[in-house]
């Protein structure tokens, strides 16, 4: 039986230290403050924007949800965001994904202003991301990296495979495992032999979006296992890629779902921005 990585306990204490940050920074006169822009209807991500006001919330963080149509137009987006990036009192601006398919998403992502991008998504933060500096890391493989750190085993040299090669989380995932010196395969839907390259290795970081899409086989024993995705199974429950009751009698350590990857991703918005609150302050 696998351990369980405690998403929510870790989580906590992610969210603890960003509040104790926000204090900090409150004594200062510097209020940490985030915007997020939601266009359209979504309803998961009313739910994503609602998680993510609560969260600041108990951290100390202003928020503000900018709500705006589905008809909304690509030029209006931008001034807002443009607005947003002028505004000296707001820390961090985030757009939510999907936005409307009317609407150019890299367009959008491109017009945050690099220090204000605590989603780690513009390509000022990708490139310093890649070339190791300083930066906004995306929240979902920042979240990932702490979990696996969080077991305590060594990381370097190990062989992992990441499922799933998105922008948000799959690719940036390969690069913070090659940052802490493991050798990493990068898997998405054209890979071959895929359950052997899985099944090989010692951390498995799965990102599909496909329930039950990681079988036992797929899991060497004793490896740790990430579980990304978020989908509805057959019987309209939250679960993950990974069949949690198989996978969990192979790996030595496994994230749950709910109750995991998706939590810690919060915190580490919240700890991005707290981040960008402290580094435009002292930038004054
Ligand atoms: P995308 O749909 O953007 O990417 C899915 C990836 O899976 C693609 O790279 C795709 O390959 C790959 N894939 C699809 N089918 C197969 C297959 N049969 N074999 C191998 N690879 C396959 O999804 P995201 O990265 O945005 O999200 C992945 C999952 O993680 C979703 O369930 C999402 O809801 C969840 N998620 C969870 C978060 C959290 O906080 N817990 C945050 C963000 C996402 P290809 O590139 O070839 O199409």
């Amino acid at each position: 039986m696998a351990q369980r990585i405690d998403g929510k306990a870790l989580a906590a204490r992610y969210k603890a230290k960003a509040a104790a940050e926000a204090a900090a920074l409150r004594e200062k006169g510097v209020q940490p403050r985030l915007a997020v822009v939601l266009a359209g209807e979504n309803p998961a991500s009313k739910t994503y924007v609602a998680g993510k006001a609560r969260d600041c919330a108990e951290c100390g963080i202003l928020s503000d949800v900018i709500e705006l149509p589905e008809q909304t137009g690509e030029q209006e987006l931008l001034a807002r965001v443009a607005a947003l990036n002028a505004n000296r009192a707001v820390h961090g601006v985030l757009v939510q994904l999907p936005l409307p398919a009317h609407i150019s998403t890299s367009r959008v992502i491109h017009a945050i202003a690099p220090e204000k991008d605590v989603d780690g998504f513009t390509p000022v933060n990708v490139g310093r991301m890649v070339l190791g500096e300083e930066c906004f890391l995306p929240c979902t493989p920042a979240g990932c990296l702490a979990m696996l750190q969080s077991t305590g085993v060594p990381l370097a040299g190990k062989d992992a495979v990441v499922i799933g090669r998105s922008n948000i989380v799959g690719k940036p995932m390969a690069l913070l495992l090659t940052a802490q010196d493991v050798t990493v395969t990068l898997c998405h839907s054209h890979t071959e032999h895929l359950r052997e390259k899985c099944a090989a290795a010692d951390i498995l970081i799965a990102a599909v979006g496909r329930a039950g899409f990681v079988t036992a086989d797929m899991v060497k024993p004793g490896a740790i296992v990430i579980d990304v995705g978020i989908n509805r199974g057959t019987d309209g429950r939250l679960c993950g890629d990974v069949d949690f009751a198989a996978a969990n009698e192979r790996a030595s350590f496994i994230t749950p779902v709910p109750g995991g990857v998706g939590l810690m991703t919060r915190a580490m918005l919240m700890h991005n921005t707290v981040k960008a609150a402290r580094l435009q302050s002292a930038a004054l």
